[in-house]
């Protein structure tokens, strides 16, 4: 799904033009935003903030009809083209514009409490439109104030086909991010019910694995023959198995946003099947990046099975224990995405658990202490 970021999309600023006064519109690809935990308003331009580059935003009236036929033609399910249709046309039933037409006692944001209810505030700006941007696996979220207008954020999520990025994908992702904040969000307004940011998370990602399989059939990563790096702050775990008569050797391989290898780990498993093999390197995977406070992450596998397992496509009941530890243990990440890919693209994980195997190497390997000739990524050692 990362396929194809390239570092300078992955750090990219978008800034309103026409602004000079202190009052920016800015959306941010990637950028670090120093202890990301909570939501902080960053105000950069181009001159401090590197890879930079400008848009106009535009209002509502300056929207172009092939803008409406791109929504409409887009893939993703109508119902979510009609809440698209209802945001932008300032037709969603926010409290700001309620209290446009007739007063109300409270325009707050039902969310967060700390603003008022606009269309921008609700799902770009507030702290849970925040978490949820962030969670994406490309790295994308918004970083704005009151002038940003969200036909802005569309473009800028539609104009990542420039940056070599499956903008359907994207949007796909987008419009179920959107359309989580509006039910999250009615369900506090009419049930009072607790807003829970990785439940949230969670059926964002799992609604994206189940509406990329019939609506985009055919994904980027699939012509991608080679590995790719996460985007910056995230790490991408390679896993793999390494299966022998009676034992196994399951393996992961840390690596940043450069590729830098930042941690190894090994684990012997005392039976033997590739299958609950593969499954049992996701959650080695998970726990280690758990232990050591990782917060964003990949986690690959070659076995095509247990991704589609992992993010609820399929099920097979030996799998059921694996997958409900990375459920549980997935909820201590604020990213945390399953993803499929090819065996030429998972080397590294697979030349590790060989190695190991081999010589009976298990738990955190220090990375010294590996030879060199096992990291490379385009051949099996
Ligand atoms: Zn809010």
């Amino acid at each position: 799904m990362v396929d194809g970021i390239s570092k300078s999309s992955t750090s990219c600023l978008i800034k309103k033009r026409s602004l000079l006064s202190s009052a920016k519109v800015c959306l941010l690809v990637g950028e670090r935003i120093p202890g990301s935990g909570p939501w902080k308003l960053m105000v950069g331009s181009p001159a401090n903030l590197p890879l930079a580059q400008t848009v106009d935003s535009s209002s509502p009236t300056e929207v172009a009809p092939s803008m409406w036929n791109k929504l409409w033609n887009s893939k993703i399910p109508e119902r979510l083209k009609v809440l698209w249709w209802c945001i932008l046309s300032k037709a969603l039933p926010v409290r700001s514009v309620l209290g446009r037409r007739f007063p109300i006692e409270d325009e707050s944001c039902p969310l967060c409490g700390a603003e008022s209810e606009t269309m921008e505030h609700l799902f770009l700006s507030c702290n849970v439109a925040f978490h949820l941007w962030r969670s994406s696996p490309w790295g994308i979220f918004p970083i704005c104030d009151a002038c940003i207008r969200m036909w802005d954020w569309v473009k800028f999520l539609w104009d990542l086909k420039n940056k070599g990025i499956n903008e359907q994908e994207t949007f796909l992702y987008a419009s179920l991010i959107i359309d989580t904040i509006w039910r999250t969000r009615n369900e506090k307004v009419h049930h009072n019910s607790p807003v829970d940011i990785f439940k949230c998370i969670d059926a964002v990602r799992f609604s994206f694995a189940d509406h990329h399989a019939y609506l985009l059939p055919c994904p980027t990563r699939c012509l991608t023959e080679s590995w790719s790096p996460p985007p910056q702050d995230w790490l991408k775990l390679n896993c793999d198995v390494r299966v022998g008569m009676d034992s196994m050797c399951a393996a992961v391989v840390a690596r940043d946003h450069v590729g830098k290898v930042i941690w190894v780990s090994t684990k012997r498993l005392d039976f033997s099947s590739a299958l609950c093999g593969e499954a049992a390197a996701c959650c080695l995977a998970i726990e280690e990046a758990k232990a050591r406070g990782i917060q964003y992450l990949i986690v690959e596998s070659d076995s095509r099975v247990v991704i589609n397992v992992l993010n609820g496509k399929e099920s097979r009941w030996e799998l059921d224990n694996y997958v409900s530890f990375c459920k549980t243990t997935s909820t201590s990440f604020i990213g945390c995405n399953f993803h499929f890919v090819r065996r030429q693209c998972n080397f590294m994980g697979h030349n590790v658990a060989n190695w190991a195997f081999s010589n009976q190497r298990f738990g955190s390997v220090p990375i010294s202490s590996l030879p060199e000739i096992i990291f490379c990524n385009d051949r099996e050692v």
